[in-house]
């Protein structure tokens, strides 16, 4: 059984004084709960804070993104030794809008991914297909090399890896994927991960679901077989809307 996990992505949003009041509404929220995995990812600038206002919590922190090498001329990234000095465990790589904004490639999320686990982060990797790729046909090509090449030569340490499916249609639109169109590139991610691994690593690996998800629909969609949880963007800055997708997952 995969415990389910549930991310906040708060893009560049809460400053840090603002990531506290935050937290600490969330922490309110989900007092007494457990059972599920909590992650909250804040802007660079907010993490220090952050994780003083995290301390003893069972909530984990999260950056939204990670340089591959330890250090160097690399103007304006940040290095998985100073993610972790400052408590963060997990990295969200290769999100959709790094990947349209930025030129974030399936070799840059490897290497970022490698990096990551290398220095002790869980990665959590998102892959998904725009709009004009799931309607000229290209969806399971698109997410499978994502996946195939995103996450290579990883060895033994592909079992630490999270996975977040994400359509970019469903993005910040409001426009959620249905259930069973969730669960049928779930089930060909846990399919492409059996392919690229061996003995039960791809049944145990958490793929998450992204995209416009909202207390209202993610009951829904976290009862599919291979939803174990999701990725939140907008609903992850309300407390309370944060708050009753994590119960869902109960
Ligand atoms: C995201 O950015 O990862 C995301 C899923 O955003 P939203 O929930 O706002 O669609």
């Amino acid at each position: 059984m995969r415990t389910k996990i549930i991310a906040g992505n708060w893009k560049m949003n809460k400053t840090a004084a603002e990531a506290v009041v935050l937290i600490d509404e969330i922490k309110s929220a989900l007092d007494g709960v457990t059972g599920v995995d909590v992650v909250v990812c804040p802007p660079a600038t907010d993490l220090k804070d952050a994780g003083a206002a995290l301390k003893e919590s069972f909530i984990s922190l999260g950056s939204q993104n990670v340089h591959w090498a330890e250090s160097g001329a690399f103007t304006g990234e940040i290095s998985a030794t100073m993610l972790c000095e400052l408590g963060v465990g997990y990295a969200i790589i290769g999100h959709s809008e790094r990947r349209q904004y930025f030129g974030e490639s399936n070799e840059s999320v490897n290497k970022r991914t490698q990096a990551a686990l290398k220095a002790g982060l869980i990665p959590i990797v998102c892959v998904g297909e725009t709009l004009e790729e799931r309607d000229s046909g290209q969806m399971e090509q698109v997410v499978t090399s994502q996946v195939v090449e995103g996450l290579a030569d990883l060895g033994d340490d592909l079992s630490r890896v999270v996975i977040a499916y994400e359509p970019v249609w469903a993005i910040g639109t409001g426009r959620t994927a249905t259930p069973a169109q969730a669960q049928e590139v779930h089930a060909l991610i846990r399919r492409t991960l059996a392919g690229i691994s061996s003995g039960n690593v791809a049944n145990a690996i958490q793929i998450q679901y992204g995209g416009s998800m909202k207390p209202d629909n993610a009951a829904e969609l976290l009862a599919q077989p291979d939803i174990d949880g999701g990725l939140i963007g907008g609903a992850a800055l309300v407390a309370d809307s944060f708050a009753a997708i994590v119960k869902a997952a109960l």
